[in-house]
């Protein structure tokens, strides 16, 4: 019986994927019995205010801790969760988890926002929307304190998508399109979405420095997300020279390692007391 398992677990490294090979169950076995026990966490990653480098919110960024201690990025297990349909308990589990590290400061602090991840489904279904009404239900935060982020993926049926969108906004959620410009973009579809916010993928940003083209992209998007009067936000902001060209374009708000990580509950309510005052 030690045999097979061995050549098994052999066979399994020269997949190359340790963190299967680690285990004993399949991928999805093991995201099943996560899901049961409800091994996730969030990291909140600070959204600023570029000019000034004033925190007035956080993307709520989830992983996964099993019981070895590690800890798994949700590219490793996100995609996974998407296919097998696990992704709506986690996000549920996310929203909770949202709920009981922030609700103290999020009730307490008007100003402040929380964006939370959903899945292309939801977009779809709107099931995720009754999930958050009950969550936030006696704890004082207010529906306009909620950014839900999506991607072009959950926009595929644009019906679906708007009548999502449509009702979380009469429930006072902001909306926001993420990693904006890594899918199929058409501007056209923009225009018929309610949507809040726009947030310019990281891809973009990485060569605003570099490449003229896709600085001239990156401008037609921050043109259009103005024509539209969306909040931009741009993703993944590394360097000073980024943040002084995003300012110079006037696109305000923006998170990257530059300002913050994404980083655990605690550690993110210090970041923000210290910051929410920055001049
Ligand atoms: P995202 O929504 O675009 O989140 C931003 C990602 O960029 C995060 O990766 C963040 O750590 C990373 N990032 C932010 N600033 C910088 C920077 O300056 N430099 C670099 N190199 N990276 C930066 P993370 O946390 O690994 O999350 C990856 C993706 O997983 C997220 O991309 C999001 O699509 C997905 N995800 C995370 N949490 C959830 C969730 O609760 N639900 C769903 N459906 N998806 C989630
Ligand atoms: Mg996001
Ligand atoms: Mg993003
Ligand atoms: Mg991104």
């Amino acid at each position: 019986l030690l045999v097979p398992f061995g050549i098994c677990m052999a066979l399994l490294n020269i997949g190359g994927i340790v963190w299967f090979s680690r285990r004993r169950l399949s991928p999805l076995g093991e995201l099943q019995i996560a899901v049961r026990r409800r091994e996730f966490i969030v990291h909140y990653q600070p959204i600023v205010e570029i000019r000034t480098g004033r925190c007035v919110g956080a993307e709520a960024l989830v992983r996964w801790r099993p019981p070895d201690g590690s800890l798994l990025s949700p590219d490793l297990f996100i995609p996974l969760a998407e296919s097998s349909g696990l992704i709506k308990p986690i996000t549920d589990q996310v929203i909770t988890l949202v709920v009981a590290d922030l609700g103290q400061l999020l009730a307490t602090d008007r100003s402040m926002h929380i964006a939370i991840n959903l899945c292309a489904e939801d977009v779809a279904t709107g099931r995720v929307l009754p999930v958050i009404e009950k969550a936030l239900r006696n704890t004082g935060i207010q529906p306009d304190q909620i950014w839900l982020e999506m991607t072009e993926r959950g926009f595929i049926d644009i019906d679906a998508a708007c009548t999502t969108l449509t009702r979380a906004r009469e429930l006072g959620y902001s909306a926001a399109i993420d990693d904006f410009g890594t899918g199929y973009s058409r501007l056209s579809y923009l225009e018929s979405l309610p949507l809040d916010a726009l947030k310019i993928d990281k891809s973009f940003i990485d060569t605003i420095d570099t490449d003229s083209a896709t600085s001239s992209v990156t401008s037609h998007i921050i043109d259009m997300a103005k024509t539209l009067k969306l909040v931009i936000v741009a993703e993944g902001i590394e360097s000073q020279y980024q943040a002084d060209y995003l300012t110079k374009r006037g696109v305000e708000y923006g998170q990257g390692w530059l300002f913050a990580r994404p980083i655990p509950a605690e550690e993110f309510v210090d970041y923000y007391q210290k910051t929410k005052t920055a001049a």
